[in-house]
């Protein structure tokens, strides 16, 4: 028999359904900055001003890394942060189930 999914799904079953509909996902923050640029006389650098852009943070073996994200891609990067937490929420949800679905096939154990 197929289930179909519903909070009574497997584990297993759930987060092979999930996980396709969260693409894109990332981890990190992405955050508004300005920047001075290098064209020299350029008068939005010089009333301070400047450039805004876009900045993403993650951490990259243990170390705190930054790139700059193209304004036009900042919708899609927005939506893979989200989808990143999403997955995060969905990970945690799956330890209690996955216990729920042993004690279930292996008759009622204690709850603790
Ligand atoms: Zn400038």
């Amino acid at each position: 028999m197929r289930r179909s999914p519903s909070p009574n799904s497997s584990p297993e079953a759930l987060f092979l359904q999930q996980i396709p509909k969260l693409w894109p996902a990332i981890k990190g923050s992405l955050a508004q900055v300005r920047k001075t640029c290098l064209r020299p006389g350029c008068k939005a650098c010089a009333r301070g001003q400047k450039h805004p852009a876009f900045i993403l943070s993650f951490t990259r073996a243990g170390k705190r890394r930054c790139m700059y994200v193209p304004k036009d891609l900042v919708p899609l990067f927005e939506r893979a942060l989200q989808n990143g937490r999403q997955i995060e929420t969905l990970l945690y949800e799956l330890g209690p189930r996955l216990l729920q679905e042993h004690r279930q096939q292996r008759g009622s154990g204690p709850e603790i």
